[in-house]
């Protein structure tokens, strides 16, 4: 029988799904179950995953040393990319001036800004478990990273005999959480059939209208989707290339099945299962560099979100006829890069975390509500960045730690 790689099923899958989301809307039903399963295949894995994968790759690191250089190498990559790509955003929201003149009349409202207003403290603090089987449930990503981190450090401190067993055991439970991930890859064209031709089907009841707002808030969109390709397709492969002496275009081949993902789910968090099996499985990378650079990537390392959440606040103080001098133009990408490292991994959290932005230019928050209508087809575009700015980093790092790879 013909056997099609697993990109091109994704793809087909893709075409099958606008075909179905356009043509056959009412019918919707009888394929988007198919996205629920796969999402919450995915969700089941994520956190024994992240937990046996850091585990087992923190004690594989070994000492201290290792774990900081690793530590400061990663953090070191995720802040100046992030930092990169909301210059790209800063440069064309500049040049293309797209909220000049926007209209204001379409303002909706949106739930939920002012809880993230005073969360970036929080979400410092919270990272510190009081009750790490709490933070298991809500999926609390830091704490069980910091916990997890913690842990697999400690493993490597104690006697020889637990140290042994518990070594293998992570190890162990690693590969099996592992095997269970590969399964659940498998339905990934099924899953991506079932959410796109929902999302397809939701936005065509409604597609005069809106035609209409992508056609007014157009500029808007473009200066987004400009700066990201340009991050994305010119500043991340020419750092791989550079200092991480791979080749981009291997990689990118090597990451296809999650960034389709992270294009039909909108989260980093949901793909993460993909993108570790692709980075070690397809890049080469070793379980020690992906384990720690990944599932921390997932949620602190958004270079889209960032670059999104500097172009929308400017779009905003536009449309509001706000002068923004070099200050406040300063202010804006500090803060955007708070914003983007305090966002989950899930649908929408950028839109939510521009309340921050918004409030420290003195921006009034219902500004939100103006570009809210396009943010779905933003969040796919930016999560896809999202992710694939983490798996740079993971070749990178993995590259300056001297590991040949795939790519
Ligand atoms: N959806 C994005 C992600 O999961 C976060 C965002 O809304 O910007 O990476």
């Amino acid at each position: 029988m013909l056997k099609l790689k697993l990109h091109w099923q994704i793809l087909i899958a893709f075409a099958a799904a606008i075909f179905y989301g356009v043509f056959l809307t009412e019918y919707v039903h009888y394929v988007s179950w198919m996205g629920d399963v796969f999402l919450k295949g995915l969700k089941m894995v994520i956190i024994p995953l992240i937990l046996s994968s850091i585990i087992s790759g923190v004690t594989n690191i070994g000492n201290a040393e290792n774990l900081g250089r690793l530590g400061i190498k990663t953090m070191a990559y995720y802040l100046s990319t992030s930092m990169f790509a909301i210059i790209t955003g800063l440069f064309f929201v500049n040049i293309f001036q797209p909220g000049v003149g926007a209209d204001l009349g379409f303002t909706k409202s949106v739930e939920g800004l002012s809880t993230a207003k005073e969360s970036f403290g929080d979400t410092l603090m919270n990272i510190i478990p009081t009750n790490i089987f709490e933070s298991f449930a809500n999926a609390e990503m830091l704490s069980i990273i910091f916990f997890a981190i913690l842990f697999g450090f400690f493993i490597t401190r104690v006697d020889d005999k637990p140290k042994t067993f518990l070594t293998e055991l992570f190890n162990g439970a690693f590969d099996v959480m592992m095997k269970i991930t590969m399964l659940v890859i498998k339905f990934t064209p099924l899953g991506i059939l079932g959410i796109v031709a929902k999302v397809i089907a939701e936005q065509a009841g409604d597609s005069q209208a809106l035609l209409d707002i992508v056609g007014r808030l157009g500029l808007y969109m473009l200066t987004v989707l400009i700066a990201l390709f340009v991050h994305s397709v010119i500043t991340l492969p020419a750092i791989v290339k550079i200092i991480g002496r791979s080749n981009p275009v291997l990689h990118v081949k090597a990451m296809t099945t999650p960034l389709l993902t992270a294009f039909s789910t909108s989260s980093s968090s949901a793909t993460l299962p993909l993108t570790m099996s692709a980075v070690e499985e397809n890049s080469g990378v070793s379980n020690k560099i992906s384990s720690f650079t990944l599932p921390l990537g997932a949620t602190v390392n958004m270079d889209g979100t960032a670059l999104y959440e500097c172009v929308a606040a400017m779009f905003i103080a536009q449309a509001y006829g706000l002068e923004m001098g070099v200050v406040n133009q300063i202010i804006v990408v500090i803060t955007a890069l708070l914003a983007s490292i305090g966002a989950a991994g899930i649908p929408m959290a950028g839109l939510v975390m521009i309340s921050i932005v918004l409030t420290s230019v003195g921006l009034p928050l219902e500004g939100v509500g103006l570009i809210l209508s396009v943010d779905r087809i933003l969040d796919m575009c930016r999560t896809t960045v999202n992710v694939w700015s983490d798996s740079c980093g993971a070749v990178i790092i993995a590259k300056s730690e001297g590991e040949e790879l795939k790519v």
